[in-house]
C-alpha cells in the first residue's frame, strides 16, 4: 500500500504533511549536479526493479488524471496553453 493512497493526495497537501523531505529534496538538488543525480537515478532503478515500475505506473496516472482535468484556453495567433481565461486576456501574442 502506500503509493495507491498517495495517488488520491495533492501534491501541496503532501509537502505540509511531510515539510522536511521538500526542503531535503530541493537542498540536494540544489548541491548534486544533474549527471550525478541521473546515474543515481539509474542505480537506483536497476536495484529496485519493482519500485520503480510502481513509480512509472504512479506517475504516468497522475499525469492523466491533471491533464484530463485542467481546461487549457487557448486564442488566435498563440500557441501557448493558458490555464486560466485572465491568462488568456493578459497575454500579449496574437490577438
Ligand atoms: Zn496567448
Amino acid at each position: 500500500m502506500g503509493f495507491l493512497t498517495r495517488l488520491f493526495i495533492p501534491r501541496k497537501v503532501r509537502r505540509l504533511v511531510h515539510p522536511v523531505r521538500g526542503v531535503k529534496r530541493s537542498v540536494k538538488k540544489a548541491v548534486v549536479p544533474k549527471p550525478v543525480r541521473n546515474a543515481m537515478w539509474t542505480a537506483h532503478k536497476v536495484a529496485h526493479p519493482v519500485d520503480s515500475a510502481a513509480y512509472a505506473l504512479e506517475r504516468s496516472l497522475r499525469t492523466k488524471a491533471r491533464t484530463a482535468k485542467s481546461p487549457v484556453y487557448m486564442h488566435t495567433g498563440c500557441s501557448v496553453r493558458h490555464r486560466s481565461p485572465e491568462a488568456r486576456t493578459k497575454c500579449r501574442n496574437g490577438r
